[in-house]
């Protein structure tokens, strides 16, 4: 008997520690370098419907929005309202902004930035300084292509973590080495993990830059595949929105090209996120977005 209870002990302990190291796994595994594979859990439910009248973005982030690592997201709009940040743009036209964060990688960037370029998109790139610093030429083609480069800090720490000096130098030195590769200083900051809070957020405003999040989240980063990182975009795509995903896994580059092409048919525009931004509007027009055969692109898989 005691022999069978200090098995049952070994293997419930076991199992424990099984499922708290992959829920810890989990928790960490968009971080920028040593992402962590995990099976999805929760795939989007398919909704190919494309609308003919979509109501614009609204003007500030969702309430209750809950940032990807269960770090409940203080919305710094709500807690004072002159720290403002953008999940989305009212806008008064089927205007979209596509950003993809963590890179640049010195193989995946190149490629997408092949697709854009033959597909004349604009697209917001939010680097870390880290890489940066490993891949200056790919930032670099990026700028020169039109593209816009915002901060994600030096090497990707929840900044709400972080003493107030801390976070002035991941901004400042990621900042530093974008201006090195590209001359240019960015005006974005989009906070790991959408991490921020009134501190935080006054010192970014300190320097002079906006904080961005996103209205529409794949969850590329949990690897599920290029057909769900698609069909969860699109599903997702509404005039005003901004996009995230990731240039940094595989996965997401290969959804790219049939999901850029399904958005341009649908008759979206692309735009950075500083140029959506500047197109705010303060009473948004539902817009129509039937979707334009004569304007989609011939196909350019
Ligand atoms: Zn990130």
């Amino acid at each position: 008997m005691k022999t069978i209870f200090v098995v049952r002990l070994f293997l419930a302990l076991l199992f424990t520690t099984v499922v708290l190291s992959a829920q810890d796994q989990g928790a960490s595994s968009s971080a920028p370098s040593n992402a962590v594979i995990t099976s999805p859990t929760n795939v989007a439910p398919s909704t190919s419907a494309t609308p003919t009248t979509t109501n614009p973005a609204s003007a500030s982030c969702p309430q209750g929005m809950v940032c990807p690592h269960d770090e409940k997201m203080v919305l710094p709009a709500d807690v004072h309202p002159a720290l403002k940040s953008y999940c989305s743009v009212p806008v008064d036209g089927p205007y979209i902004a596509m950003s993809f964060d963590d890179g640049p990688s010195p193989t995946l960037t190149p490629r997408l930035l092949d697709m854009l370029k033959q597909r004349g998109i604009k697209v917001t790139f939010f680097v870390i300084g880290q890489n940066v610093e490993h891949s200056p030429e790919v930032v670099a083609r990026a700028a020169a292509e039109g593209h816009e480069i915002g901060n994600h800090t030096w090497d990707h720490p929840a900044l709400t973590k972080l003493s107030d000096a801390r976070v002035q130098e991941e901004i400042n030195k990621t900042s530093e080495a974008i201006f090195s590769a590209t001359g240019k200083k960015p005006v974005l900051l989009r906070p790991p993990y959408g991490a921020m809070n009134p501190r935080v957020h006054r010192i970014v405003d300190q320097d002079g830059m906006k904080v961005v999040l996103w209205s529409v989240d794949p969850n590329d980063w949990k690897r599920p595949g290029s057909a769900v990182v698609e069909r969860r975009i699109l599903a997702g795509a509404k005039p005003g929105a901004i996009i995230l995903s990731h240039d940094i896994h595989p996965g997401t580059i290969e959804a790219m090209p049939a999901t850029l092409d399904a958005l341009l048919a649908k008759g979206y525009k692309f735009v950075t996120v500083s140029e959506l931004i500047a197109m705010e509007s303060q009473h948004p027009k539902a817009i129509t977005t039937t979707p334009a055969s004569s304007t989609a692109p011939t196909t350019k898989k």
